[in-house]
């Protein structure tokens, strides 16, 4: 399969891991949006969350255990951080292997961003 985060997963394409266990790999995203930004994938490939089924539960459990564990490692759990999973389009989803983008080490602003109400 072409993805590009089954290849992370598989070691193809090199990452900087900071963690893993039988069901999720965190790396450093590329692209920082904040001093600590890992995402937090699953082994098995889903394109978006549209796409979880029933049995998927424990990977979703597991992606946010593993970013709340990341977050205590990098000692900002009680100052506070930002869980996100973009989906589709318009959640800005630009990688289709579901990913929880981890943001922490500086405080953030909410909403993040100040975009005109559309509808859909
Ligand atoms: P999203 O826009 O929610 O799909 O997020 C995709 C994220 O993947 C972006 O924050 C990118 O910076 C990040 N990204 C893309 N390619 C890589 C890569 N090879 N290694 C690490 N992060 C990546
Ligand atoms: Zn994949």
């Amino acid at each position: 399969m072409d993805c590009l985060f089954c290849k992370i997963v598989a070691g193809e394409i090199p990452a900087n891991r900071i963690y893993e266990d039988s069901e999720v790999v965190a790396f450093n995203d590329i692209n920082p949006q904040a001093p600590t930004h890992a995402l937090i994938i699953p082994r098995k490939h889903i394109s978006t969350l549209n796409e979880a089924a029933e049995s998927d539960k424990s990977i979703l459990g597991a992606m946010s255990l593993a970013a709340a564990k990341i977050a205590k490692e990098h000692g900002f759990d009680q100052t506070g951080y930002r869980t996100v999973m973009n989906c589709n389009e318009h959640g800005g989803q630009t990688v289709y292997h579901i990913h929880l983008h981890l943001l922490g080490g500086k405080a953030m602003g909410w909403p993040p961003y100040q975009d005109k109400l559309k509808t859909v």
